[in-house]
């Protein structure tokens, strides 16, 4: 399968991610890459120009914002069995798309529907573009969807278009802090091993579609393990303001994790913390 991986305006953060995962090798086992910015010899207009001439592409990856006015991606997302946008930027705009009115995600600017292929765009195979959301995206995500690409050639999308087997659960689903979260045990510092960062520290886990605490980083971590809010990068808010707080209207957060009611929210945690046990109290 011939797999051509394109840079626009990027920092690179999804080729680094994808290089962090132990199974990044498989990318050219797997695939025949015509071109990669970091890996190719070969100048990207030759092979370009070779693949437009062809008139047929197997898997066009694309990573970072793109310009309204780029031909050269729309006409190749034109010939591509798959289209792949691998990142938030590539997804959304993100970063990029904040100062400049021209740039785009590929199929979404924010949470707005379009982008530059626009919103009826399918490629050959009859997909959408296929969206791996985060900043960067886990490296697990990359390699996982481009082999089930190759191997089934079938894939399970949400209303975004994001594989459900990665963004149909929650960050807080696997968390390790699960229970000082029920509790309403919040912890004492930014790091520390115990308590939960919902409550004081920004953490959008329970609101962030993402597998980041079942599919680790590097194999052995994410970032609430780590003692560090979840900043929700994997959505088209993504990024906002004072990620390290939680913004709170008279002591409730100020969004609540998907799916429960403000009443509830109050009922329930209100009595938690309350009867939250001791051990979970003790920071050491
Ligand atoms: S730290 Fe975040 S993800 Fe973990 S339990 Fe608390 S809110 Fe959920
Ligand atoms: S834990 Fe949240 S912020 Fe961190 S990478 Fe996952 S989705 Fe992004």
């Amino acid at each position: 399968m011939k797999l051509l991986w394109l840079q626009r305006l990027s920092c690179c953060g999804n080729t680094h991610s994808l290089l962090s995962s132990e199974e990044a090798n498989l990318l050219f086992e797997e695939f025949e890459v015509l071109f990669h910015p970091s890996f190719s010899t070969e100048s990207e207009e030759d092979v370009i120009e070779r693949v437009l001439k062809g008139g047929k592409l197997d898997l066009l990856v694309v990573e970072g914002a793109v310009k309204r006015d780029d031909e050269v991606i729309k006409n190749l997302c034109g010939i591509s069995d798959y289209v792949v946008a691998v990142g938030n930027c590539a997804v959304y705009g993100n970063i990029p798309a904040l100062s400049e009115d021209s740039v785009f995600g590929l199929q979404y600017r924010f949470k707005e529907k379009g982008g530059i292929l626009g919103k009826d765009f399918e490629s050959k195979k009859g997909y959408p573009v296929i969206n791996l959301s985060g900043c960067p995206a886990n490296p697990e995500w990359i390699v996982g969807t481009l082999l089930r690409i190759k191997w089934k050639g079938k894939l399970d999308l949400d209303e975004l278009g994001r594989p459900k087997e990665y963004y149909s659960s929650l960050t807080h689903w696997g968390c390790s802090r699960n229970e000082y979260f029920e509790w309403k045990v919040e912890t004492e510092k930014l790091g520390s091993p115990k308590g939960c960062l919902f409550y004081h520290y920004g953490c959008r886990g329970p609101m962030t579609h993402s597998t980041c605490n079942v599919h680790l980083w590097n194999g052995v971590n994410s970032k609430t393990r780590a003692g560090t809010p979840c900043f929700g990068c994997t959505e088209y808010d993504f990024p906002r303001v004072n990620l390290w707080e939680t913004k709170l209207y008279a002591g409730i957060p100020a969004e609540l994790p998907l799916g429960v009611s403000k009443r509830g929210y109050i009922m329930i945690s209100g009595v938690a913390k309350m009867f939250a046990p001791e051990r979970l109290k003790d920071e050491d």
